[in-house]
Order: structure tokens, then sequence, then C-alpha cells
């Protein structure tokens, strides 16, 4: 079994002024984090916890690595909380997926989900540290009073308010087929388990699709938070090795040839308008290897990278013509 396509999306959502929600993509590591916290404290925590999931792991079983990881996100977060009044208090939710050996291992904080698509249907693998979850489980709350209760937004567990924090963690056998989810609320406060379900079905095909119908949904439904989609399935097979993906692959220049040099401004100013911004998806290298190794996805995002090499590099050239010259002209 290997990971077969990944995708990753964020929208601010039509409320809210800043998002405030981190994801990360990066195989076998898939994570969301939902931050929170006055000014920009809740950015601020939910990138330093992302950031922090980059730093190696004490050695030890899957599970013990993802609890290690999460603790050191949350000290990363509490000690800068500590020491800058500016961000004190802030907090993040984090529910990360590790994936090695035909094994995913999720831990989890906060009110963030993972949930798995298997067989045409949908199980939240995760239960929400928030106070109307723990009122429904304890059977004090129904779920429809769950979805208007005013206090539907505060949590119980969260990264970055103590030195320590408690760690759900758990590993399923991942099949072949399978489609993990990872989502903020901003996502599951908008749209019920049949959208959801839907949106991964209809798009089995295109995660990058699915996740952007998911976003789109959650903004038709009222859009009142930041909205995070991470999502990965599990494919038939073994990785290929590194090499694939290697950087030569994704950084090599196409042959310059003068007609495309030739910088047509029309043309490039719309594929560089169809570059997705930086903050709403993430590319990483390898997947963007894979988009090129595959013949079915479309090259769109490639070529205008290709593009905006090729005008860089036209528009230094005529500088450094324009500077001879000048010096030319003066000597
Ligand atoms: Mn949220």
């Amino acid at each position: 079994m290997r990971i077969g396509q990944r995708a990753g999306a964020t929208d601010t959502g039509r409320k809210r002024r800043r998002n405030e929600d981190s994801f990360v993509v990066r195989p076998p590591l898939f994570a969301v984090a939902d931050g929170m916290g006055g000014a920009q404290a809740g950015e601020i925590a939910s990138r330093l916890a992302t950031e922090a999931l980059g730093d190696s792991a004490p050695a030890g079983t899957a599970e013990e690595r993802v609890v290690g990881l999460v603790q050191g996100a949350n000290r990363r977060v509490y000690e800068r909380s500590a020491e800058d009044a500016a961000v004190s208090g802030m907090g993040t939710t984090i529910t990360l997926a590790l994936v090695e050996d035909g094994l995913v291992t999720i831990g989890h904080v906060g009110d963030s989900r993972a949930y798995l698509v298997r067989d045409g249907s949908l199980e939240q693998l995760t239960q929400d540290h928030s106070l109307v979850a723990e009122l429904m489980r304890s059977g004090k709350l129904s779920p429809e009073e769950a979805e208007s209760h005013p206090q539907r937004s505060v949590i119980t567990r969260a990264l970055g308010t103590d030195p320590d924090v408690d760690v759900d963690v758990f590993t399923l056998e991942a099949r072949p087929g399978d489609v993990f989810l990872l989502c903020s609320d901003g996502l599951t406060s908008m749209v019920g388990d049949d959208v959801i379900l839907g949106a991964i079905e209809a798009s089995r095909d295109d995660l990058d699709a699915a996740a952007r119908t998911l976003i789109a949904r959650a903004n038709r439904g009222g859009g009142e938070d930041n909205i995070t989609v991470v999502c990965f399935e599990i494919a038939e097979g073994e990785d290929a090795p590194a090499a694939e993906a290697s950087p030569e692959e994704t950084v090599r220049l196409p042959a310059v040839d003068a007609a495309a040099a030739e910088p047509d401004d029309e043309e490039t100013l719309d594929e560089l308008d169809r570059v997705p911004a930086v903050d709403t998806m993430v590319v990483p290298p390898e997947q963007a290897a894979r988009f090129a190794a595959r013949p079915d996805a479309p090259p769109d995002r490639l070529d205008a990278i290709g593009r905006r090499v090729l005008v860089t590099l036209a528009i230094l050239a005529l500088v450094l013509g324009a500077l001879a010259l000048l010096f030319w002209g003066l000597s």
C-alpha cells in the first residue's frame, strides 16, 4: 500500500477577517490546526504547531512518535504564549495523521476532526474535545440542541494552554481505496456528513476538486468560520523509489525557445491568474512531480510555473541589456 492522491485547501470563510487555520500535507504526515486567541494570536498558534510537526520525533512506536510530535507542538505554542504578552492565552487544535506500513496513526486534541471514507460510508474517527460534545456524550444534550448551542465553539482541550496536553492517539489498518479526511470545525459546523461523503464520492478521482467543493459548500452554508480540508487516499502498490520525485524533475527549466520566451502578456497574465494563491492551496514538490507523471492530470500549474520562470528570465535579460547599453553609453 502507498499514499495515492493527497490534497489540502483552506479558506477564510465569509465572516472572519483572518484565517487562523493551518494545515500540513507532507506525506507521510498530514495535519489540520485551528488556532484561537485575540488579534493575530490564533494564526500564530496554529502556525507554530504545524511548523513544530516538522521537527524530528523522538524514537518509538508510531503512536509514541505522534504523541511526541503533538507534545512538542504544545510546548512550542505554550512557551511562546508565556514569553510574549501580545499572544498570551493563545491556543490551537491539532488533528494529525501519520501513514506508515499500511497503518494510519491519528493524534488529536480539540474539535478539528478526522474522518474515514471506506466502502461508500463516512466514519468520524475522532471525538471532539468540546463542551457540547461532552454534554452530548453524557446524555445532557441532544444533537439538535448541540447544533444551536451558544457555547458550541468552546473547546475543552487545546495545545498551548498548559505545559502538558492529553493527546488522543489510535491506529487504524488502512485498506486500498480508503480516503482519510482531516478538517477544521469551519467545515463540520456548516455541512453535514452526507455532504462530506457526497463530495468525496463525486470527486473520488480528483481529491483537489473534492476539497474545493467542500470549502464551497461550507461557504454556501454560511461560511461562518475558517474552513480547512486535508485529504489523502490509500492506494494499491508500493511507493515509487524516491528518485522519481527528485528535485531535478521539478526544477528543470523547459528548453528555451525564442517564440516561447517572447512574453505574451495576455496569456501570461491569464495563466498566472490561474495559479492558486499560496494560502489556499499547497502543492508540495513531490506532488507536482506526481501530477506531471499522471497523463490525466491537467498540467496547468506546472505550465504556469514554467511560464513564470521564462518571463522572469526574459525580464532579467532585458534589464541586463539596458544596463549594458547604459554603461556603454556613459563610457
Ligand atoms: Mn474553527
